[in-house]
């Protein structure tokens, strides 16, 4: 027989034996129980006074959305805000400090335990796991934690605390005898966050320090499990947000930083006056974050930003700070550009200052457009007073959008490791969850896409293959609907008939956009996949996805114009020319016809280009193992220990975990290759033998004690993980039996 197959044994609740499978318990579907155990099993239902002691939720008997949600109810209450799900650890926000539930000691015990499986649910515990796992047993296995769940409810929190434990428990230096400072390396991991937070998160009516963009860091491990280096991987950052805010949100962190933060002497460097407003800064009323200026300067400081470069991007963001408040109004004569508000010359003298462009072009460039006629000549063409504004905001854009790039290069080439230090890797991941609002576009297509990759992989990993797996070595098993996310996956990215495929071929035309015709051509083509809808009484033309976590309707108004996302080519020349040596060297290499009109079959559109990072990080995900940390936000205020049910369930229901409860519960979590089994085992298949037949007399007395020792090691493992977990035979009894 084959050895490595494998044998389970245990009903549920087992302690990893192969495989890297941490301890799980649970109840349902099972049909190998011990037989004594069965009554007991059966009757084990919902004892509403203890639900809050539910570490695990395949514990709760029977499993469904309104259990769940009840045990999840009372563990909140009791201030208990991690629970596993089977094979997913459930991480509710508190929504205030918890005293010491992170602390070093903390750390230490979850650390240090033999068996950390065993201690209360933490999000220390698959950080262990995770680290434990590294090493493997036959080889390493490069992890990842994958932390999901909507915005505010915790991800970057929770990414954030794992970046500690690691720069914690694999630090190079002694940090677990002492508090000092972690070593350097560690240290500089740790500082790329309030870096990327400052530039690149900002205050949302959901969250008031929400992640605009996604992130992917490996944190990179030698032979002897030190952490010695990371890298950070970003995703779609929503650089719109520069040039425009939603009604009562904020810009990114960073200007309200260097608003508080920044010395007289700064800000009049930055040419800002105390007084000053900025219409790309609403909502101006302290927060904490912007006290944090300081904190991200060190934090710049630490990772080799020195007072120099920083001079240059401040100077850089407070240029696009006065370019916001430039206004454009119709000239008199309408062939002619439009003309500055009276007011604006100023502020576009200061921009142009603080980018270190030349003023006059800089004005030229945002007001008219230039039509190239050949190799050698050039027409002008004044643009329409909204054109204007579309310029002014993309200058801002891309600016932004090159400069936090540049931020990630410069972190990467800062904290990582020579290839030739690092072997292994646990990369977390913190990317947007689900996106529904009341208008939807690309972004959330772009989002919602990328949440059900996630699903497809967390369904592929956990769900299919542990069901597969049990049907191909002819196990009993009772079929656990889940829903298989494929139809709407080859809908957004099937080629040559998926959306993104024909926005694309759309983008490729060349022609004013219409918004109409795609939407017709969608129809056309994408009909007859089940997971696409229309609704016959909107006036604007849109398409609604059916998504596994529920239906979003995107507006097409505006698609093709954000999947080209052109920058004119007068900008790009424009920066080029640029003394700011930052600036200079942010578009220095840029084709400024690269995404015009020429070269058409090379256009890469957003969607494309989200598409390939999107595939790279899948590839990654799947060569690794991965442990998945689904946050949840209690209520939508962001008010401590309120717990509002509906929110709740609909977030439970949006990452499946009913279904993820069923299929852990009712899967075999102690898996020991057949050989072994079999060395360890063995003996006890004779035992029906020597009952049948010869009787127990026939033994030999070496084998009657290993016998015995096989049957106690079976006993306890079974002993130990189901009634513990049941409950039903309290500990003196258990020992009794042991
Ligand atoms: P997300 O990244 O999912 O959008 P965040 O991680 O930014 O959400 O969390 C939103 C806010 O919730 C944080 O700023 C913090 O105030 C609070 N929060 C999240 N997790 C915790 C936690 N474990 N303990 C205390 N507060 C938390
Ligand atoms: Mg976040």
């Amino acid at each position: 027989m084959n050895s490595e197959r494998s044998q389970r044994i245990g009903n549920g609740h087992g302690e990893k034996v192969k495989g890297g499978v941490r301890k799980k318990s649970g109840l349902a579907h099972r049909k190998s129980l011990n037989d004594s155990l069965e009554g007991e099993v059966k009757a084990f239902l919902l004892d509403e006074g203890q639900l809050h002691t539910y570490d695990d939720l395949t514990k709760v008997n029977p499993v469904t959305p309104t259990t769940v949600l009840k045990c999840l109810q009372a563990r909140y209450r009791a201030k208990v805000f991690y629970t596993h799900a089977g094979c997913t650890l459930v991480a509710l926000n508190p929504f205030q400090p918890v005293p010491d539930l992170y602390s070093l000691d903390v750390m230490k015990e979850y650390h240090c335990a033999p068996q950390p499986q065993e201690s209360k649910p933490h999000i220390f515990i698959v950080a262990e796991e995770a680290y434990r796992n590294v090493q493997g047993q036959v080889e390493p296995v490069n992890q990842s934690l994958v932390v999901s769940g909507e915005s505010g409810a915790g991800k970057t929190w929770t990414s954030r605390c794992l970046m500690k434990y690691y720069a914690t428990v694999a630090a190079s230096s002694s940090l677990m005898k002492s508090q000092d400072t972690v070593e350097r390396i560690e240290k500089r991991v740790l500082d790329s966050n309030p870096i990327m937070e400052a530039f690149g998160n900002a205050c949302t009516l959901r969250n008031s320090n929400s992640s605009r963009f996604g992130k992917y860091i490996q944190l990179q491990l030698n032979r002897s499990q030190l952490l010695v280096g990371a890298s950070v991987q970003t995703y779609l950052l929503e650089k719109t947000r520069v040039a425009g805010q939603p009604a009562n949100e904020r810009n990114f962190h960073i200007f309200y930083q260097m608003m508080t933060g920044g010395s007289d002497e700064q800000r009049s460097e930055w040419k800002m006056s105390h007084d000053q407003r900025f219409a790309w800064l609403p909502n101006a009323e302290k927060t904490l974050e912007e006290d944090c200026f300081d904190e991200t300067v060190e934090a710049m400081v630490h990772l080799g930003i020195n007072a120099e470069k920083q001079g240059h991007i401040f100077r850089i963001l407070a240029g696009l700070l006065q370019l916001g408040n430039v206004t454009f109004c119709s000239a008199m004569d309408e062939s002619q550009p439009c003309d500055l508000e009276e007011k604006s010359k100023d502020f576009m003298h200061r921009c142009a200052s603080l980018l270190c462009v030349p003023v006059e072009e800089l004005q030229t460039c945002l007001r008219v457009q230039t039509l190239r006629a050949g190799k050698q000549s050039a027409l002008f063409k004044p643009c329409s007073l909204a054109d204007c504004s579309v310029r002014r905001d993309c200058l801002a854009k891309v600016i932004y959008a090159q400069l936090f790039e540049w931020l990630v290069t410069f972190i990467n080439d800062s904290i990582c490791a020579d290839h030739s230090t690092w072997c292994n890797f646990i990369g977390l991941l913190d990317v947007y969850g689900f996106e529904c609002f009341q208008v939807n576009n690309l972004e959330q297509l772009c989002i919602n896409y990328a949440n059900e990759k996630l699903q497809q992989h967390f369904v592929a990993h956990y769900l299919k293959a542990q069901q597969e797996e049990y049907v191909s070595e002819g196990l009993e098993w009772s079929f656990v609907k889940y829903q298989d996310n494929q139809g709407c996956l080859d809908l957004i990215e099937g080629i040559p008939t998926g959306v993104f495929s024909l926005l694309n071929e759309e983008c490729l035309l060349n022609r004013a956009s219409d918004a109409k015709q795609f939407r017709v051509r969608l129809e056309k083509e994408l009909s007859d996949n089940g997971s696409m809808s229309w609704d016959k009484f909107s006036k604007q033309p849109h398409f609604t996805v059916a998504h596994y976590a529920g239906k979003v309707s995107y507006q097409i108004e505006g698609m093709m114009e954000k999947n080209k996302d052109p920058v004119p080519p007068e900008l790009i020349h424009l920066l080029q020319k640029s003394e700011n040596p930052l600036l200079h060297q942010l578009f220095a290499d840029r084709d400024p016809v690269g995404q015009g009109t020429r070269g058409l079959r090379q256009v890469v559109t957003v969607v494309s280009k989200f598409k390939n990072s999107l595939e790279n990080l899948m590839k990654i995900l799947h060569s690794t193992t991965p442990h998945y940390t689904r946050c949840i936000k209690p209520n939508t205020d962001c008010r401590p220990l309120t717990f509002k049910k509906e929110e709740v369930i609909m977030q439970l229901e949006a990452c499946g975990i009913v279904e993820t409860i069923h299929i852990s519960a009712a899967g075999f979590p102690i898996r020991i290759p057949y050989t072994s089994f079999t060395q360890r085992y063995g003996l006890i298949s004779n035992l029906t033998l020597f009952r049948q037949g010869a009787g127990e007399q026939g033994l030999e007395a070496d084998n009657k004690e290993a016998l015995g020792s096989a049957v106690a090691d079976i006993l306890r493992v079974v002993l130990s993980h189901s009634l513990d977990a049941s409950r039903h035979i309290d500990n003196e009894a258990r020992s009794s039996l042991v």
